[in-house]
Parts: structure tokens; sequence; C-alpha cells
């Protein structure tokens, strides 16, 4: 961690942004942690609970090894320790849609320990951010509110869902630390597989710790905005905090550790409740379930099912195909984009592969709105496209004219027959070049006095040559056969 990462500027001074997040990620599992339920997505309302679920009198969790597996693999992706002991705690408090009184979850003893991940920011720095602990726990139930005048609902098929709580250290220092973090979180657990990272469905959210202090100083008193559900409401309740706080403080006030919500239509943070420490859920384990115990043996066995995760396949990105870092972590952020561009650069000139990827493709998807799994040209196609200009046959310009007819449809197949169909090679003949660079100096016989004196103006001439041959004329020897006819060195 540098000492120059972004300081606030308040009326008084400078003053640094201190960030922790607290990341809850469902697990991609069919069934809940300690029940057989599902834990399906979309289910009316009540229909995955079972008497566990509803904590009826008398009924016993047993937990889910599968649950328990994709925690210690996402461990592994956050390079992390996994602990081989670890137990799990009740939680104590009351809510309606928490029917046990208690949350089974990990306090002590969680069953992953300290690790550290890479965050790209914009601009192309990169950051390491350690984590602090990734800790099972149950998810609790749903009241809904706004369904009758009179009365609340409780929807309990989320009770007992498997979450992975994932803590980093609060070594962020602005907004967009904290947004990235978050991003790379999501990056890793999609790529394992462990959460299906899909935010808009609630199987993503944080609780953000924001505090500020003087550069130098301790830290500060902290507030925590729960359950926000999305990347750029992080970014938001980050920003907001740390404005109010400073705001309160140079004006000579004190910050109440508080527990805040996130209003998305106003963009401002509201108090819920003043916050409990740790011992106010008087955390004690769960004398339901043994603790959790298992052999350095399995953990390398899961550690050895791993994919390349993205921070490797970024390195090797930079490595095997001299890609930009920016290039290497937009191609290496998503799985099936990584293995789409090594598909089109497999045996090819990585960097112009790179360059088609996430410039004209990226776009023109973007633009469709369309996923690269819907892509209308495939990695092979693009690839015979990259092929046509890396051997002559077509200009770049041209083959961005191919790509067009591809990507709309217009054009399906090879791109070479596409390019002989329509009579689109490149003009390599330079008998043909010379005939109509001729006709273009004698019908301008005042640019050609001009290209004397400033000869950057022959850049005129290369246009009109191109125009005139539709584009099909090879650049370069439209350039070499004007700079001899004009007489420019
Ligand atoms: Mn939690």
């Amino acid at each position: 961690m540098t000492e120059t990462r972004k300081l606030l500027q308040g009326q008084t001074g400078d003053w640094e942004v201190v960030v922790g997040l607290e990341v809850h990620a469902q697990v991609s599992s069919k069934s809940k942690l300690f029940s057989g339920a599902s834990a399906e997505y979309g289910a009316g309302p009540n229909e995955n609970v079972s008497l566990v679920d509803a904590a009826m009198p008398g009924m016993l969790p047993v937990i889910n090894k599968y649950c328990v597996e994709q925690a210690i693999r996402t461990g592994l992706g956050l390079n992390a320790k996994i602990n081989l002991w670890s137990r799990f705690d009740r939680k104590n408090y009351f809510y309606p849609d928490l029917p046990q009184g208690y949350q089974i979850s990990q306090y002590k003893d969680p069953i992953v320990g300290e690790g550290e991940i890479e965050v790209e920011l914009d601009g192309g720095e990169t950051i390491n951010v350690g984590i602090e602990r990734l800790h099972l726990e149950q998810d609790a139930g749903k009241s809904i509110h706004d369904l009758a005048p009179n009365a609340s609902y409780v929807d309990l098929n989320r009770s007992g869902v498997a979450l992975m709580e994932i803590v980093s250290k609060p070594e962020l220092r602005s907004a967009e630390e904290g947004a990235a973090y978050f991003s790379k979180i999501r990056t890793i657990v999609r790529y394992l597989g462990t959460c299906d990272g899909n935010i808009e469905e609630g199987s993503m959210r944080a609780d953000v710790n924001v505090s500020v202090r003087r550069p130098g100083e301790e830290l500060g008193t902290r507030t925590e905005t729960k359950n926000v559900n999305s990347i750029r409401f992080t970014k938001q309740v980050i920003d907001f905090e740390a404005r109010r706080q400073i705001e309160i403080l140079e004006a000579g006030g004190t910050i109440d550790q508080e527990t805040l919500l996130f209003d998305p239509k106003t963009g401002k943070t509201r108090s819920m409740r003043s916050k409990e420490d740790a011992h106010d859920y008087r955390y004690f384990p769960d004398p339901d379930l043994l603790p959790l115990e298992f052999d350095q043996a399995w953990v390398d066995e899961i550690k050895a099912s791993l994919p390349e995760l993205p921070d490797a396949k970024k390195h090797r990105f930079m490595d095997q195909y001299g890609l930009s870092p920016y290039d290497a972590l937009v191609l290496a952020a998503d799985k099936a984009k990584a293995a789409f561009f090594e598909q089109v650069a497999k045996d090819r000139d990585g960097k112009l592969a790179a360059n088609w990827v996430t410039g004209d493709l990226f776009g023109a998807l973007n633009k469709a709105g369309k996923e690269i799994a819907g892509s209308p040209i495939s990695a092979d196609q693009l690839g015979r496209l990259i092929d046509l200009i890396t051997d002559k046959t077509i200009s770049g310009k041209i083959a961005k004219d191919v790509f067009a007819l591809m990507f709309d449809g217009e054009e399906t197949g090879d791109p070479a027959e596409i390019v002989e169909k329509r009579g689109l090679k490149q003009v390599t003949d330079t008998g043909a070049i010379e005939k109509v660079v001729d006709e273009i100096i004698a019908a301008n016989p005042q640019q050609v006095a001009q290209v004397k004196d400033k000869p950057k103006t022959m850049g005129w001439f290369v246009g009109q040559v191109m125009k005139a041959s539709q584009g099909k004329a090879n650049p370069q020897a439209v350039n070499e056969i004007l700079k001899k006819k004009l007489g420019v060195e």
C-alpha cells in the first residue's frame, strides 16, 4: 500500500478514506447449507422451506458437504489459508424472518483464513488487497411489508441458503477501489463456479464499512452500510459516507458507530440501528453441529481441480501474447471471452487478435446488446479474417467492412470466400495503382505544388487514391508510388 493513494480534500485539509467490504456470495448449490430444501431462485413464496429452515422444534441441521467444498475452492481462489479445523457458532438475534432466533454462522474459527488478491483499477494500476477471512453461514428469510396495508408477510425460501461471507481487510482507499474489489471478487467466484455472481438476483451483496482519518492517524469510527446490492451502489455509498463523515468531523462533530441503509433513489444512507458489537450477539458454538474437520489431502485434491484463475490467466496473456495489462485484464476477466480470444489468437499475432476482439468485436457486441456467447461472428471466422490482413489479401479498412457484413448477418461463412465473391481483394499490382496516382496528380496541380513545401500534405493524396480504389489499393504500395512521383523524401 503506498501512502500517496487518493486523499479526499475537505475544507480544512486532506482526509484518507478507509474502506472494508464484507461480500456475501451465495454458494451455487442445489440445496441449502443445513437442509435438503431447494436453494433455487424464483420459486413461489415459501415453496422451498423444509422443517429445518422453518426452525420447527427438534429439527437438526445437517451440513452440506458440497457447500463446504465450494467454500474451500473459493478460499483457494483468494490465495487464502484453508483451516483444517473450523466450527459453526450461533449468532443470536431476533428478527421476524429468522425463525430460529439465531443465525448459524462461523465466528472465531472460520473455514478460511487470511489471503490476498490483485485488484485492477481504471487506468491500469494494480493494488493488492488483503482478505481477512471467509466463513460459511446461512441466509435469513425475507420480510415483505408492501403487499398488504395492515400486515407483513414472510418468505422463508432464502432461509438456510448457504452464503460465503468474504471479509476484506480495511485496505481499500476510495470508492473506485471498493467497486473494483467487489468486481474482482465477482470475477473470481464466477471463474470458480462457486457462486453465479448474479447480483441482480441477490446472489451477491456487500456490507460496506467506511471511516475517514487524517493521513497517518489512527482509524476513525466506522459506519456499516448493509446489503448494498450492486457494484455501482457500493461506489455511491463510499463516496456519500466519506463526504458525510468529513463534513461532520470538520464541523467539530463525532461519528456514531452505526448500521446504515442505502437508498438508491436519493443516493444517501440513513440510520437503521446503532451498531451492535460482536458480544451483543452472544455467539457460542452450535451444539447441534460437529466441528468441520478435514485433511490436507482433500484440500490438495480440490486445489488440483481448480481452473486457471483470472490473475494467472492475465499474466499468461501478457507473457504469451505480449498483451498490455489492460487488454489482458479485459480478456481474462470473463471465462468465455478469454476462451474466445485464445481461439482467435492461436497461431496468430496475439496483439492483432486482441485488438480485433476487445475493440471491434466487443464494441459491436456492446452496441447490439449481445453477449460473447451470442456473437454472430465465430472465433474461427474472426481468426480467418485476421489471416487475410496478415497475408495482405485485404487491408485493415476492408477487413472492417467484411467484419460489419458478417456481424450484421449479410454474409456468413469463410471470410476468404466473402472477399472473393465481393471482389474486395487488395490491389497490389503497382501498374494499376500508378495509373490511378497519375490521374490524381494530373487533376490536382495546386496540391502537387503545395506538397513540395509541406511533405505532410501527401496524406491527402493517399486518401484520394484509396478512395478511387474503393479502399482496395495496398496502402504501402500507394505510399511508395506517391513518394516517388511527388518527389517526397
Ligand atoms: Mn454475514
